[in-house]
């Protein structure tokens, strides 16, 4: 594979740190848990949707957009980094919100919605749940277009093929890292959500022929649904990079049981692990993604369901912010 033909912005200075969580291993009696701090890419603070940017926003910029366009829920972590980069870039930036929980959009909300403010985001349009995402945007870029701007519109999540290159991307770096460190993982766990994360780590490992399982625990969808998305956007990816093999149909691993009642929605094992990982590691976990996708691998290890791995990855995809907006489904409740 050759990422270096495709253009690309820089957002984060070298590699985000590859730990061990020595204190959380040793109380939980093993195996091994390692962690990729992507938590720690840039901007304010950073998450996973920054390594997707660093190539989307640089076809903006060569198609010449003076704006972008993206959309998100109402505490959308890719809804802040979007704008945070074409701030960066001195781009406009307009959003759609997907108000996925009646009633749950307020423009007083703390978390990614205020990080929104602060950044003097352009607009802000909310539509209704399951709306059709795209046609919204293309209708902002319409109005846009009439006032004479060149938009760029950018999917929810960043998860096409050229967002997913970030984590094709990031497959590397954990491969280099490892052998840096002299380390070998015998299973990695992601969450897999808009799934550019998911599928561009599938490709990545699968293209370097590393021979490590990944499991993607799924943070809103049920199997049936969430497996032939990732399977679908791989399957892009890999041609985006020339890549002629069909991948096999074993690569894209999909667990959907900590979902709980939906999307955003607290479960009690994702309040207890947040806690968990604050104590015992100084990590802070989000409610929405990395707590319940750690609270998924800490059950499917318990339950052995990668046999009996020596040393597993955990990839930290940010979230943090909203963490003080979900602040309520702490209270009282450890
Ligand atoms: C978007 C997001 C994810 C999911 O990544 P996808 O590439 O959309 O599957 C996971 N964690 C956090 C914190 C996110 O913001």
């Amino acid at each position: 594979m050759n990422l270096a033909r495709f253009p690309r912005r820089r957002y984060t200075e070298g590699r985000t740190p590859l730990e061990f969580l020595e204190r959380l291993s040793a109380k939980l009696g093993g195996p091994e848990i390692w962690i990729k701090r992507d938590d720690m890419l840039d901007f304010l603070p950073g998450g996973n949707k920054t390594r997707k940017l660093e190539f989307l926003m640089a076809d903006a910029l060569a198609q010449g957009a003076d704006t972008v366009i993206t959309c998100g829920a109402v505490q959308s972590n890719h809804c802040r980094l979007t704008l945070a980069a074409a701030r960066k870039e001195g781009l406009e930036c307009h959003l759609v919100i997907e108000e996925r929980v009646p009633g749950s959009y307020s423009e007083q909300a703390s978390g990614n919605n205020f990080l929104f403010h602060l950044m003097g985001v352009d607009s802000i349009r909310v539509v209704p749940a399951k709306s059709d995402m795209l046609a919204e945007m293309e209708k902002t870029a319409d109005e846009l277009r009439r006032a004479g701007k060149k938009p760029y519109v950018i999917p929810g999540g960043g998860s096409n093929a050229l967002g997913a290159l970030g984590y094709v991307a990031c497959a590397e770096e954990i491969l280099a890292q490892a052998f840096d460190k002299g380390v070998a993982f015998d299973g990695i766990f992601t969450t897999s959500g808009s799934a550019g994360t998911h599928a561009g780590l599938a490709v990545g490992l699968w293209a370097n022929r590393s021979g490590i399982p990944l499991v993607g625990i799924n943070i809103s969808r049920p199997n049936e649904t969430q497996v032939p998305i990732v399977r679908k956007l791989a399957g892009e990816t890999a041609r985006l990079l020339d890549i002629e093999e069909p991948l096999p149909d074993a690569l894209i691993q999909c667990v959907d049981g900590y979902v709980g009642e939906g999307y955003s929605l607290p479960t009690k094992e994702m309040v207890e692990t947040v806690a968990l990982l604050a104590r015992t590691e100084s990590i802070l976990l989000d409610p929405v993604y990395t707590g319940k996708a750690f609270a998924g691998m800490l059950d499917l290890l318990r339950r052995g369901f990668c046999g009996k791995p020596e040393r597993v990855l955990f990839i930290h995809t940010g979230g943090v912010p909203a963490l003080f907006h979900y602040q309520k489904y702490f209270d009282g409740a450890y």
